[in-house]
């Protein structure tokens, strides 16, 4: 039978089982679904339970986008978490504890991104404007194990 003429622009049941979170959803547009449609387009989404340290110091060559906001659909103002975001070569500690959107562009290191606490779960969303999400970590290239869809 046929394919519909715009089938390739669904994907269908995106959740990843993961060992540290329940679900994940890693979208890389140049290898996940929607059959090379979408090239420069790589999304992360996690829903947090429990305190956690994501990433070494790293840059990379796009620009790259987070997001923190409440897990419950009916409030996602409710952040009950902090979240500690290390900018620049100096490391600069950037501490919050409110919904957040964070705007990494290209060559700028950042990292490592310790979430504190969290007493309600949250979402934590990174999106980046690549076909694959390769870091460069002390001059090497890198994947780490989380990110591969
Ligand atoms: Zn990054």
């Amino acid at each position: 039978m046929a394919k519909r003429k715009y089938e390739k622009h669904f994907l269908s049941n995106p959740l990843i089982k993961g060992d540290d979170v329940k679900y994940r959803i890693v979208c890389q547009g140049s290898k996940t679904g929607f059959d090379g449609l979408m090239k420069n387009y790589w999304l992360r989404w996690n829903c947090i339970t429990k305190p956690r340290s994501m990433g070494d110091p790293h840059t990379h060559d796009f620009d790259e986008i987070f997001h923190f906001f409440g897990a419950d659909a009916s409030d996602i103002s409710d952040f009950q978490a902090v979240v500690e975001f290390s900018m620049g070569e100096e490391g600069e500690i950037y501490t919050f504890d409110k919904p957040t959107i964070v705007y990494v562009p290209a060559g700028l290191k950042h990292a490592p991104i310790n979430i504190k606490v969290v007493k309600k779960p949250i979402i934590f969303m990174n999106v980046a404007n690549a076909p694959s999400f390769v870091m460069n970590v002390d001059g090497k290239p890198f994947i780490p194990k989380d990110i591969k869809p």
